[in-house]
């Protein structure tokens, strides 16, 4: 079997490898923190994501390469697609890796975004937050996630303390009319290097304090606005040339439309529950579009509940899994991924538990009375 190379060792690598290994692949991460979520299950460079002769390396031992984050340094990514074979290539990051270009390719691919502006001085912002009206939220332009370097704007009395916060070091900023949404939904979609496209099922997104919190599936929204996310999503990869998985985060409109968020070229946490609910998971299926398998079957084999597990919920989810209630009932059946990582942290992701039930109403009231996650 050929051997993949992935930039970055955290969960989704981790997973990435568990679910290549089967296929007959090897794995080998490049990652600075030894003994990670991915160097526990697979062979590991030792070494920052900008060093070169690391990198090298690493293209030398490994036939394709991947990559579990999006903000893989550019130079990097050219001398990787220059010594190896990186399928997703270097376009799809540059792309993604800045909200400015990422929201240009998606309105190219047809795509509506929330109405939002460039921010290149405090008087842009004041002006913008005027045009966009409040609430809107200003958002540095690289390097977010779980809702970092965000700040919500409720009034123009906001404008100077937000600009302040976030215009630190040139950030580069995007301001966006905040959008009343009736519920968040995501679309996994994969595309092979044989050029194959296939979505799987929406999941409803429930965020808390910007972390994504649980995800529902099938998703509590209309059939036919399913239907059309998943056409969205496969558009937007095909537009974008993507290859691997591209999540595609959507807000679903009190107006009935969808509104795409932000995309990401890789897997997603929203997509973790097609571990144990779909034929094929995500990140086998990543592996397959990657390596020109053909994409397996993205069906949907039960109602299912993912709920993420962070540093606070740690020691909850541990006493769980030793009482007979980790095995769950005829109702709802628990399937625990921890990642390993050493240090709880609050907010740090450290696992999720995929919920299959016959009903996500079940799995839902799981979670509250499992008594580890704190009623939102
Ligand atoms: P991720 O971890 O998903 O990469 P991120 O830091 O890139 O997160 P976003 O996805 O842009 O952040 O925003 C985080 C959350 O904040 C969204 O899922 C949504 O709940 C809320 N949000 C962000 N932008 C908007 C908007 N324009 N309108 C309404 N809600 C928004
Ligand atoms: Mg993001
Ligand atoms: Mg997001």
């Amino acid at each position: 079997g050929a051997t993949i190379g992935v930039l970055g060792g955290g969960q989704l690598g981790r997973m990435m490898a568990l679910a290549g290994a089967p296929l007959g692949y090897r794995f080998i991460a490049l990652d600075p923190a030894p003994d990670g979520p991915s160097g526990q299950v697979a062979a590991q460079i030792v070494a920052a994501y900008s060093d070169q002769e690391a990198a090298a390396e690493l293209a030398r031992r490994t036939d394709v390469i991947t990559y579990e984050f999006e903000n893989v340094d550019a130079e990097v990514a050219a001398l990787l697609e220059e010594r190896s074979y990186v399928p997703q290539g270097s376009r799809l990051l540059y792309t993604t890796q800045h909200r400015l270009r990422e929201k240009a390719a998606l309105e190219a691919a047809g795509a509506t975004v929330a109405p939002y502006a460039e921010i290149k001085s405090e008087a842009d912002l004041d002006a913008a937050v005027q045009r966009l009206g409040t609430p809107c939220v200003l958002k540095t332009a690289t390097g977010g996630y779980d809702g970092k370097g965000q700040y919500v704007i409720r009034g123009r009395g906001e404008v100077t303390s937000a600009y302040a916060e976030l215009a630190v070091a040139g950030a580069e900023l995007v301001l966006e009319q905040f959008i009343a949404f009736r519920c968040e939904i995501s679309v996994i979609a994969a595309r092979s290097s044989l050029g194959e496209t296939s979505t799987f099922p929406p999941a409803e997104n429930i965020h808390r304090g910007g972390i994504l919190h649980a995800s529902i599936v099938p998703a509590r929204v209309p059939a036919d606005v399913l239907a059309e996310a998943e056409r969205l999503a496969a558009r937007i990869a095909e537009s974008l040339g993507a290859v691997g998985l591209l999540a595609v985060e959507m807000f679903y409109g009190e107006d009935g439309r969808l509104y795409v968020n932000e995309v990401a070229p890789r897997p997603h946490n929203s997509g973790h529950y097609t571990m144990e609910a779909c034929t094929t998971s995500q990140f086998e299926q990543h592996v397959r579009a990657i390596c020109g398998l053909p994409l397996g079957s993205p069906e949907l084999r039960t109602p299912v509940v993912m709920v993420n597990v962070l540093g606070e919920h740690l020691d909850g989810v541990t006493k769980l899994m030793l009482s007979p209630g980790s095995v769950g009932t005829e109702k709802v059946r628990p399937k625990f991924h921890l990642y390993g990582k050493a240090e709880a942290k609050t907010g740090r992701k450290m696992g999720h538990i995929n919920l299959l039930c016959g009903d996500t109403a079940d799995g839902l009231s799981w979670i509250d009375e499992a008594g580890i996650w704190p009623a939102g």
